[in-house]
């Protein structure tokens, strides 16, 4: 099967034919249908980040894909199920595990990634099932959707509370999505450029703004004093503190961001202002399933998201292109294209 296959960092992936992996007992072999590129499959590139893939890695964990085998001890899902597998892989027999949350396994869980590829293998208990109505195409987009997701439910806010989100890449629009059918008051945007800004506005955001030193000023004009909520999904040295100094006293900043440098910021301001600082990472498959019954009865306003589709030989430029700051949001390969 053709693969996109990291070799080391500062060289581009490399498209080769690699063995269709078997499926081990309790895991089931799947057909990918699409794969997004993610800002974690950039860092993981990056020989100073701190979860560098090692060579011969296969990138790419926002899949949709088909079921085509079964392994030893399959009893859930069979052929022709489509998936939305998770992006880590647990034991698949702790609580967490059987609870729909590998990230939290207690025995040691490992990013699984592989979706650069026609075909990849998945634990039968980390796949979200996905309604046969749903189309594979807009599948791709659930796993980005269940982070923003985890941004509001891990410390969500009272109907009609004003929200701003940092950052307008796949995380903060899914954010902003998910903060507008929570009944959000009024949303803001705040981003380094307006080229997003048309995507912001279809998932429900209602102004927008760039980063400067009138930024705090403006966002407190336009809500007529501070807002509610700031779901910090940038992840830049200064975005917490940016946060910090936004959001009303008691009030909540939720941090999606991913900063993998230091970040010298005075917590003293999130004390004074007596704030709620919540960090999220680990989606549960139970956020998959709603991301995929939402986009089913038809809101597929985040679907705005996506702005290339590219075949395998455009994969190794797009991934190298992402690495600087451009016009797309969410690149997905179609490794049948
Ligand atoms: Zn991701
Ligand atoms: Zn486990």
């Amino acid at each position: 099967m053709r693969a996109a296959v990291f070799n080391k960092p500062g060289e581009k992936l490399e498209i080769r034919d690699v063995a269709v992996p078997d499926p081990g007992e309790g895991e089931v072999l799947l057909r990918v249908h699409r794969c997004g590129i993610c800002g974690t499959d950039l860092h993981m590139t990056d020989a100073h980040n701190s979860m560098c893939a090692p060579p011969g890695y296969i990138l790419g964990h926002e899949r949709s894909a088909e079921v085509v085998a079964v392994g030893k001890g399959v009893n859930r899902l069979k052929v022709g199920d489509h998936v939305v597998p998770h992006p880590t892989k647990g034991c698949g027999q702790c609580a967490s595990c059987k609870g729909g949350s590998p990230y939290f396994c207690i025995n040691g869980p490992v990013p699984w990634f592989g979706g650069f590829a026609e075909y990849m293998t998945a634990l039968d208990a980390s796949c979200a099932r996905l309604p046969n109505t749903l189309s594979l195409d807009d599948a791709a987009i659930i796993e980005p959707l269940a982070v923003g997701l985890l941004g509001i439910e891990c410390n969500p806010f009272e109907p009609g509370a004003n929200i701003v989100v940092i950052g307008t890449g796949p995380v903060g629009i899914a954010a902003a999505f998910w903060a507008r059918q929570a009944s959000a008051g009024k949303i803001a945007a705040v981003a380094s450029s307006r080229t997003r800004e048309h995507i912001a506005r279809a998932v429900g955001v209602d102004a927008f703004f760039t980063t400067g030193p009138d930024l705090v000023g403006e966002l407190h004009e336009y809500f007529g004093g501070m807002p509610d909520v700031v779901l910090e999904c940038a992840g830049f040295p200064g975005a917490i503190e940016l946060a910090v100094n936004i959001v009303r006293p008691c009030g909540s900043v939720n941090v999606l961001g991913i900063c993998e440098h230091q970040d010298p910021w005075m917590p003293a301001m999130a004390v004074y202002k007596q704030l709620r600082l919540q960090f999220a990472v680990g989606t549960h498959l139970k956020m998959f399933e709603h991301a995929a019954n939402t986009l089913d009865r038809g809101i597929v306003d985040p679907l705005a998201m996506i702005t290339d589709i590219i075949a395998f030989e455009q994969l190794p430029d797009a991934f190298e292109a992402l690495k600087q700051r451009g016009a797309q949001c969410k690149v997905v390969l179609d490794p049948k294209l």
